[in-house]
């Protein structure tokens, strides 16, 4: 297994250049910096909400074009699905809905990337949910763009 990539992250698939420095620091120590005892050394925004299932706090890095841009992290380590318990998914639906009230979404999207991180494109093994709201009233406004998959001459 390559140096960007391993059972918790691929540094393959950052963005911003401090995200790309604080990702190959956590790749160097081989945990998991979504889980709850590693979150809090690299994650510096609030958790917003913390259920039985999911924490939500604002991602540290959010897309371009976002007007909010909320991660949605499972509790407990899980990288695919079938790790997730059934009950999960109504506690993720409360909260987002919750969210849109609180924060009067206009409309946006959600997305949660899972499994190999190749096909994902993920960042951060570890189940999360990304929930952006687009600037789109903005007036150098782009479109926000989820990708999944990883190109492969980026793969290091
Ligand atoms: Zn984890």
């Amino acid at each position: 297994m390559s140096q960007n990539k391993n059972n918790f992250i691929n540094v393959n698939n950052a963005r911003a250049d401090e995200q790309i420095e604080v990702m190959q620091k956590i790749a160097d120590e081989s945990h998991c910096p979504f889980c709850e005892e590693n979150l809090r050394l690299y994650h510096k925004n609030p958790i917003l909400k913390d259920g039985k299932y999911w924490l939500v706090t604002k991602n540290q890095w959010p897309y371009e074009h976002t007007k909010h841009h909320f991660l949605l992290i499972y509790k407990e380590h899980a990288a695919v699905l079938s790790d997730l318990a059934a009950e999960a998914g109504s506690e993720l639906f409360t909260m987002i809905k919750e969210l849109e009230k609180e924060y009067k979404f206009e409309g946006g999207g959600f997305s949660m990337r899972f499994g190999d991180t190749d096909f994902s494109a993920g960042t951060v093994n570890h189940l999360h949910v990304q929930l952006v709201i687009p600037d789109a009233m903005a007036k150098d406004f782009e479109p926000v763009k989820i990708k999944l998959g990883l190109q492969w001459d980026r793969r290091k």
